[in-house]
């Protein structure tokens, strides 16, 4: 038996900094930072070619077997590869988010990428960031914390990033759509977005990025 390796676990809604701050936090922990979201986004692209219904599970289940996901790193980062194909930005295209969500909520979809996520654990010390991280996929997890932010602060980020792009959007919308992903995030009946028992719960509400980074680092050390 190979000794036991290191995972934290990081949860929470959209846009409450998870993937900018797990990846921080890895890169400070020399541990590999696993995008968890990205396979699901993996999936819901091949739905989306295939011309599928995204939120149907009888036309995705069927195309499930004709998918390989499959999670490299290149140079620290993390690529992930379909059927081959690494399809790393097109997963972060347009219908790609909602596909995505569609797909998440189909239990055979997420039994479908649960294996490849315990396998990454199984072999490196990780920082694995998603929904259901510390309550399903790594419940043994040493370090298990519940990320958040308020909506309208999320919303404010995300208005910020878009408007950084160039991209004129109504700022009510962005906060309607944050409210909305909440609200499905938490109340599907497969693996909802909920805080496990013994994560911490940290809000990132009114602090900068090199504030939260520094935060959740202290904590995953005092845990570790
Ligand atoms: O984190 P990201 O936005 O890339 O996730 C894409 C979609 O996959 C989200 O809608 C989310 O609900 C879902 N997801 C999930 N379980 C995970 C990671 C992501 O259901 N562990």
């Amino acid at each position: 038996m190979s000794e036991r390796m290191i995972s934290v676990a990081i949860d929470g809604p959209a846009g409450a900094g998870k993937s900018t701050i797990a990846r921080a936090v890895a890169g400070k922990l020399g541990f590999i930072y696993v995008d968890t979201g990205a396979l699901y986004r993996a999936v819901g692209l091949y739905g989306l070619r295939k011309g599928a219904d995204t939120t149907s599970a009888e036309q995705m289940l069927p195309l499930l077997e004709e998918i390989k996901v499959e999670m490299i790193y290149v140079e620290g980062e993390q690529r992930v590869l379909l059927n081959g194909e690494d399809v790393s930005e097109a997963i972060r295209l347009g219908e790609a988010s909602m596909a995505a969500s569609n797909v998440s909520a189909i239990q055979g979809v997420r039994d479908f990428l649960f294996d490849l996520q315990k396998d990454m654990a199984r072999r490196h010390n990780v920082v694995m960031d998603g929904r259901d991280i510390g309550t399903v996929v790594l419940p043994e997890a040493q370090v298990k914390i519940f990320l958040t932010a308020t909506p309208e602060e999320r919303a404010t980020r995300r208005y910020n990033e878009l408007l950084g792009k160039g991209q004129q959007v109504d700022f009510d919308q962005l906060l309607a759509e944050v409210k909305q992903r909440d609200y499905n995030d938490s109340h599907r009946a497969a693996a909802p977005l909920k805080q496990a028992d013994d994560a911490v719960l940290v809000d990132t509400t009114g602090l900068t990025k090199e504030e939260s980074i520094c935060k959740i680092f202290e904590l995953v050390q005092s845990k570790l």
